[in-house]
């Protein structure tokens, strides 16, 4: 496929090619952009912004929600090219399509609903006849950095809301997964987007992403991926707005009252979709002592019926890791658990890119596989005995974006919801649920700004205060 720069589709000689991680076949390639690529992506989005700003909020709205009508009717094709490029089963990436038309459906629909507000001038001492408000105003051109493992999703997060607001935006995909952005780049084309408004620049992070970030063009920078990557592009960004959607290694507490049944399908979902490349993975659980020992051989039990194989074969459930690279990783740091006293119940092997799904038990808080980001199908599970131990344990991280408990006792509950540091916090639910309307983001190392369109538009936009004079 081409990429989008400056109005046009093009080509370059040096490219890069899009594997499908079950069989190493080669999907696609993606032009490398150049420095110079780079730079006529900006000076156009420059142009794109003042398009925007020009576009009503209505035709805005009508845009974006052609856009998801055209997601919508052509779901079966961008399912399988997102399967393709990043090994996540065909279901999964059924859900995801429906997710980006939600996605953005909703960013249309805030497209409405940039309100400024009066300020109470004659509140403050001295008033003499002053009349104040704000307006909201586009921050001008968007770059949107995004991960590999919600490849169209989460680029519509970035998109969807910074069309919305009257930006321009300029996607930088992922150099594994680069194939879905670039058709709903089509999409969105197709669907009216001004020709300079929207830039897709495929082509390696590391080179591209210094002069993106820290070009002064560059109002806004919203950034989904890894925790290093995140503080290295706020070190360089200077003083431009960032948001930081960034990793975790979340925990799901189960008390000793909770159903075995529904913990078990939340730690499998949650622990196990998208062979354990999402954000809000379930990576640490903390079990009860109370009912330790039952809840891992029903654990255990579930997770020998996940079927492993090729992402689009309707019958398997659990696709290949995104590269061979990362399941070698994942069994590192299990084998590497299992050499300091943990116990592989089940999983602990791997092929290519294809890691067997895992459950660890007795894991020390301390051991790699629970204190950093794992981002594989493991799930690591140390015993606790009273909810303080709990609490403790689970915010014994640098990272806060999701957690889940388990149990019927309020006060529990409730103890959960206020003393655990994470930005979103399931009760009775893995730490995986995401609905996408939702205020969506991290505290601490995993990052600061929200996403969710109501959220995001927030923070792609800027307040102007207005003050008449009598
Ligand atoms: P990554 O390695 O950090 O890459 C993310 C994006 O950053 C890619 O487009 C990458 O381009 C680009 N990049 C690499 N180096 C860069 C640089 N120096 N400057 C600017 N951009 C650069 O992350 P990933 O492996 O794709 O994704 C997994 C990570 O994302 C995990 O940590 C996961 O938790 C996190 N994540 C967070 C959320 C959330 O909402 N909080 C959601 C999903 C994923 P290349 O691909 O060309 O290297």
């Amino acid at each position: 496929m081409k990429m989008y720069i400056g109005g046009e589709w093009v080509d370059r000689s040096e490219n890069g090619e899009v594997v499908n991680p079950y069989d190493n076949s080669v999907i696609d390639t993606v032009p490398s952009a150049s420095i110079e690529d780079l730079d006529s992506a900006i000076a156009s989005a420059v142009r794109g912004a003042k398009a925007m700003a020009d576009m009503s909020a209505y035709d805005r709205f009508l845009m974006l929600r052609k856009t998801a009508d055209i997601l919508q009717e052509r779901t079966e094709e961008f399912a399988r090219i997102l399967s393709m490029e990043e090994g996540k089963i065909i279901g999964e990436g059924r859900v995801e399509v429906g997710r980006a038309v939600q996605t953005i459906s909703l960013s249309g629909e805030e497209a409405k609903r940039l309100y400024g507000e009066t300020l109470p001038m004659d509140a403050a001492p001295g008033w003499t006849g002053q009349l104040g408000f704000t307006l909201r105003v586009p921050c001008g051109v968007v770059a949107a950095i995004s991960p590999f493992n919600f490849p169209l999703n989460l680029v519509a997060h970035k998109v969807g809301p910074a069309l919305a607001a009257g930006n321009a935006v300029i996607i930088k995909p992922a150099s594994d997964t680069p194939l879905s952005a670039i058709k709903l780049t089509e999409a969105l084309l197709e669907a009216g987007a001004p020709a300079e408004a929207v830039q897709c620049v495929t082509g390696s992070g590391s080179r591209l992403g210094d002069p993106l970030v820290s070009d002064p063009r560059v109002r806004k920078v919203t950034f989904t991926g890894s925790r290093d990557v995140g503080e290295r592009i706020c070190r360089t960004a200077g003083l431009t707005k960032v948001t930081m959607e960034l990793g975790s290694n979340s925990p799901l507490i189960v008390m000793p009252d909770a159903d075995i049944d529904k913990v078990v399908a939340g730690t499998i979902s949650s622990g196990f979709a998208n062979a354990g490349q999402v954000c809000i993975s379930a990576q640490r659980i903390i079990a009860s002592r109370d009912i330790y020992g039952d809840y891992l051989d029903a654990l255990t039990q579930g997770v020998e019926r996940i079927q492993t194989g090729d992402q689009l074969d309707e019958s398997v459930t659990m696709g290949p890791m995104v590269r061979a690279e990362d399941a070698s990783r994942v069994n590192e740091w299990i084998q590497e658990a299992v050499s300091s006293g943990a116990r592989a119940l089940i999983g602990g092997e791997y092929s290519g890119a294809m890691h067997a799904p895992t459950v660890l038990a007795d894991v020390q808080p301390d051991m790699r596989v629970s204190r950093e980001e794992l981002f594989g199908p493991a799930v690591a599970v140390t015993p606790f005995s009273d909810i303080d131990e709990a609490i403790e344990m689970a915010n014994q991280s640098n990272y806060g974006l999701s957690a889940g408990i388990f149990t019927q006792n309020v006060d529990w509950a409730m103890r959960f919801a206020r003393e655990v540091d994470s930005g979103n916090l399931h009760i009775n639910s893995g730490p995986g649920f995401r609905a996408d309307l939702m205020p969506y983001g991290g505290l601490k190392e995993s990052g600061m700004g929200k996403e969710g369109p109501r959220y995001a538009i927030q923070e792609m936009t800027e307040t102007k205060t207005v003050v008449f004079h009598p």
